[in-house]
């Protein structure tokens, strides 16, 4: 097993739990850009969104619904938050196995500061 992430949702590695079922996990961010910043990952390893088979899309509604039961258990359903995957080197990943940035707890930047 030569991923970080399955490492983490095998245990291997340790991470603070936020969330956990058969399916995912949810923990925090180990270099937090918010004062909330939680990563959810499937259990099962895809390097990002487009690899992802079509008959096991299902996981993407089962993670949103997940960052619903966060967000509603944390209160940042109330105040907003912003859900991020990056795909690929040109969307900045660096961790290839697929995960959801949440990020709540302040005012986050807006996207139009950034150079086209
Ligand atoms: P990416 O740039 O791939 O979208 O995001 C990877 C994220 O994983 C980064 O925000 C980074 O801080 C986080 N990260 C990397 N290694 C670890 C780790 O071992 N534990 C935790 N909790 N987060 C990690
Ligand atoms: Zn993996």
């Amino acid at each position: 097993m030569n991923c970080i992430f399955c490492k983490i949702a095998a245990g291997v590695i340790p991470s603070t739990k936020v969330y956990e079922d058969d399916k995912v996990l949810a923990f925090n961010d180990l270099n937090p850009v918010a004062p909330v910043h939680i990563l959810i990952i499937p259990k099962e390893h895809f390097a990002s969104i487009v690899d992802i088979p079509e008959e096991k899309m299902e996981i993407v509604a089962h993670i949103h619904n997940v960052i619903n039961k966060i967000a509603v258990e944390q209160g940042f359903d109330k105040t907003g938050f912003r859900v991020i995957t990056n795909c690929g080197d040109d969307g900045g990943q660096e961790v290839k196995h697929l995960h959801y940035h949440v990020l709540a707890g302040k005012k986050l930047p807006n996207y139009e500061a950034q150079d086209k």
